[in-house]
């Protein structure tokens, strides 16, 4: 059997550590924090995520699609809250099966660290951090976070799955002799999550089977039910130079006037706001892009070690889970000749990046993209418009039209960089013709269904065109 060491026992981690064990491997996955079992969750980390299509995938792989879905509950669509206090929901696709599911993050990572755990060839180690890898070899030195004792393991290939904040992809950028092409781009807004709690009688205090958001053009705040009957809320501010910002809501009093001016029905349903507000972090978002994601055939980056990105599309988890489906089919064809040393880890490190690494690419644009979406275009008129047709092409024509999101999020067969492009051009298509006045009442919606395919075909025409070919 060969040794995998797994660096980072996150989502990723502890999925990638099952999938892995289930061939046959000997798994030793190591965490740098005390395990989440036995403790509670650091405040301040995205307690709840949006579970989908691909993520189920990847779950679905490993045999653990029933044990997961006991965890979640459906969200339909996204429910918009006007600053009147008017709400209305927007659902997530015409087809009555597409929808997406919250999931309790720390509820996840501990079904997964006990299947992974129930395999006879992994071990788990908790409270050691990774400090250093030697990537030739490969070796990788861990401190004790109580102890601060180092301990170095050895292994014949190593996964990093230490999430965003890499510790193995620093080490790769300081190693002089590898040539790691590297860009982070950071967001200008932070994040803070509140609570709504439960309502006295146990219940939810707004409808449970929705994505709740607060578009207010530069701000925003989303909450995400849980299975207590609390909702997850997340506020999405700037740091500075705008009238409410993180650098200015020093105050009780400014973070009262501020949710009375923004969000006022909120206001009355977190009743400790102010005292959250003060205790919990600021979190911070970006994107990272990095290449080549693997060392000498022995170090591969997975996860948001290779690839985290901004969570405006709720798809970093699930672009995880993929990264664990896209990496088992190309594992499994080589898998014999791995075993008899027919084959080596490069071959199946530099298939695996080459297939995956401009999916990953996609997904971190389409998530900048919904950023805009979320925040401000979900709260205008023109959006809306275009979701109620796109929701009524899918209704009346499920096999003919799917909305950007719904290739993005539903169809999990399809590589997230088609996704972008054809998503893509099929917005610039469907505003453009609204925009226009071109898909008029008096139209039948097979007849604007035609015309928006039409608008779509000489939009990616001219995007896939040659530069020589393209007009202005
Ligand atoms: C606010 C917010 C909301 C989000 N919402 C969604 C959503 O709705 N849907 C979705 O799909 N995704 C969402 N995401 C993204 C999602 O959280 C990540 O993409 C996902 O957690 C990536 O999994 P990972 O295992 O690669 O990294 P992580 O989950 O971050 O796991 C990394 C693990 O490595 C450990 N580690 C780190 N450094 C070391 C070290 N030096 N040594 C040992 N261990 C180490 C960490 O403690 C951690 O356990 C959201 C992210 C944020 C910030």
């Amino acid at each position: 059997m060969k040794n995998i060491l797994i660096i980072g026992a996150g989502l990723c981690g502890s999925l990638l550590a099952l999938r892995l064990a289930q061939h046959g491997f000997q798994i030793t996955l190591v965490e740098k924090r005390p395990d989440l079992r036995k403790t509670t969750l650091d405040a301040g980390r995205s307690i709840n995520l949006a579970l989908s299509d691909r993520g189920l995938r990847g779950l679905r792989l490993a045999g653990i699609e029933e044990a997961v879905r006991e965890l979640l509950i459906p969200m339909t669509g996204r429910m918009i809250h006007e600053k009147s206090g008017n709400t209305f929901l927007s659902p997530y696709s015409g087809r009555k099966d597409e929808f997406i599911n919250s999931v309790s993050r720390p509820g996840l990572n501990k079904l997964l660290l006990n299947e992974a755990e129930k395999m006879p060839n992994v071990t788990t180690v908790f409270n050691q951090t990774c400090k250093k890898v030697i990537f030739e070899t490969p070796l990788a030195t861990f401190e004790d976070s109580k102890t601060g004792a180092e301990t170095t393991y050895s292994a014949d290939v190593i996964f990093a799955t230490d999430g965003a904040g890499s510790v193995v992809r620093a080490n790769m950028i300081h190693d002089k002799s590898f040539l790691l092409n590297i860009s982070h781009q950071w967001l200008g807004h932070g994040y803070k999550e509140l609570e709504i709690p439960p309502s006295e009688n146990g219940g939810y205090r707004e409808y449970k089977n929705a994505l709740h958001i607060w578009p207010r053009g530069e701000d925003m705040l989303i909450a995400l039910p849980n299975l207590n009957g609390s909702f997850t809320v997340t506020l999405f501010l700037p740091y500075k130079n705008s009238d409410y910002c993180f650098e200015s809501l020093t105050t009780r009093e400014k973070v009262q006037e501020y949710f009375k001016n923004e969000f006022p029905d909120v206001l009355k349903l977190i009743p400790n706001l102010s005292e959250e507000f003060f205790k919990n972090p600021v979190g911070s978002m970006g994107t990272v892009k990095c290449d080549p994601w693997h060392r000498f055939g022995k170090v591969l980056l997975m996860g948001d070690a290779a690839h985290a990105m901004v969570p405006f599309y709720g798809q970093g988890m699930n672009a995880s889970f993929e990264d664990v489906a896209v990496f088992d089919e190309i594992l499994s064809r080589y898998k014999d000749d791995l075993m008899k040393g027919k084959e080596n880890w490069q071959k199946i490190f530099y298939e695996y990046e080459e297939v995956r690494k401009k999916d990953a690419d996609a997904i971190c644009d389409l998530a900048v993209d919904n950023f805009d979406e979320m925040k401000a275009h979900t709260g205008m008129e023109l959006f809306q418009k275009k979701r109620k047709l796109e929701t009524a092409f899918e209704a009346e024509f499920p096999q003919d039209y799917y909305s950007k999101y719904s290739l993005v999020t539903f169809n999990e067969t399809l590589p997230y960089s088609e996704a972008k492009r054809l998503g893509r051009a099929q917005d610039k298509a469907i505003l453009g013709l609204l925009h226009e006045g071109e898909l008029h009442d008096t139209l039948k919606l097979k007849e604007k269904l035609t015309l928006v395919k039409k608008r779509t075909e000489a939009i990616l025409k001219q995007t896939d065109a040659p530069d020589y070919l393209k007009t202005t």
